[in-house]
């Protein structure tokens, strides 16, 4: 089976925009995400173009504040804290990657908890590894939505992560763990991935390798979730030798179509939720 991302996000942003459209009529506020962009660097002005237009489609008030390459840490951080004083602003999110003389943690932990729709803030990470309530980051959240619309429940099962990023693989990991998984973290450092790899129930890559992931790698009705994205030939494609392991696979994420699209309605529910806390 190929896990639909795109339909999957789809039917999430409806329920977003019909809850959104609710809450209008008795609140005088809607929710807002305010992004914060830096440089010209098309990857992120393609990712905050969508993200701006996908907000607006399902009624979150959309804002985007450009500086230029060279803008001082300073100036960013003391925008951040106004931010984070804006009673209108629900969500706040700074576009990474940032140029050299911006501290990517300084920012990250300026952001206030509560509008850290990215999920990065230390604040937010802690809750997440303690099993508390907590914004979770999207792509991991993303991606357990597909697995859970493969399988409900996860007990028991054995989750391989490739790749062990703050954005992607800890977060999932905590994400699993919670669903009772048995969990294996695999990064570069790891030795024999391959050994580790054809013994999960559930595999979720996030390596940016092409093609890293081969068929004999997979176990048969494995559910593989390929987080990757690649640049190949002049084709985005995953980390999974997707043609191959779909053979295999009970479900397999396509790529583009599969977490990419999650991770932007991942992006919208966390504004939408953001906005709820602050609003009660
Ligand atoms: P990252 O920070 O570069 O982390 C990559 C991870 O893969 C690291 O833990 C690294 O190990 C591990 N790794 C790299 N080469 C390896 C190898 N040969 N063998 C085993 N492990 C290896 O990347 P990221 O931000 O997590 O992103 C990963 C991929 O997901 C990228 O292609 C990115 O574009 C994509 N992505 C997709 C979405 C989406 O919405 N679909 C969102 C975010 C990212 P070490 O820790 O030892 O270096």
């Amino acid at each position: 089976m190929i896990i639909d991302g795109k339909k999957e996000a789809e039917l999430l942003q409806q329920k977003i925009k019909q809850e959104i459209s609710v809450l209008k009529k008795t609140k005088s506020k809607v929710p807002s995400l305010t992004v914060i962009l830096i440089g010209e660097y098309t990857p992120s002005l393609i990712y905050v173009k969508n993200k701006e237009k996908q907000s607006k489609d399902v009624g979150i008030k959309s804002n985007i504040i450009k500086y230029p390459k060279d803008v001082s840490e300073q100036d960013i951080l003391n925008k951040i804290k106004d931010l984070n004083k804006d009673d209108n602003v629900s969500g706040i999110l700074v576009q990474l990657p940032l140029p050299d003389q911006i501290d990517k943690e300084k920012i990250i932990n300026t952001i206030s908890p509560s509008k850290d729709v990215d999920g990065f803030n230390p604040n937010n990470v802690g809750n997440l590894a303690s099993g508390y309530k907590s914004i979770i980051p999207c792509t991991p959240l993303g991606c357990l939505l597909l697995i859970k619309k493969i399988e409900k429940n996860l007990t028991g099962m054995h989750a391989v992560i490739i790749g062990r990023s703050n954005l992607n693989g800890k977060p999932m990991a905590q994400l699993l763990l919670r669903e009772n998984c048995t969990v294996t973290i695999v990064h570069s450092k790891s030795k024999q991935i391959k050994s580790h790899s054809e013994k999960a129930d559930i595999l979720i890559t996030a390596v940016g390798v092409p093609n890293f992931v081969k068929k004999d790698w997979v176990k048969d009705n494995a559910i593989v979730i390929d987080v990757g994205i690649n640049k190949l030939n002049g084709k985005i494609v995953g980390d999974v030798d997707f043609e191959e392991v779909k053979k295999k696979a009970k479900a397999i994420t396509p790529v583009p179509g599969g977490v990419g699209p999650m991770t932007i309605a991942c992006l919208l529910k966390n504004t939408l939720e953001c906005f709820k806390a602050l609003s009660t």
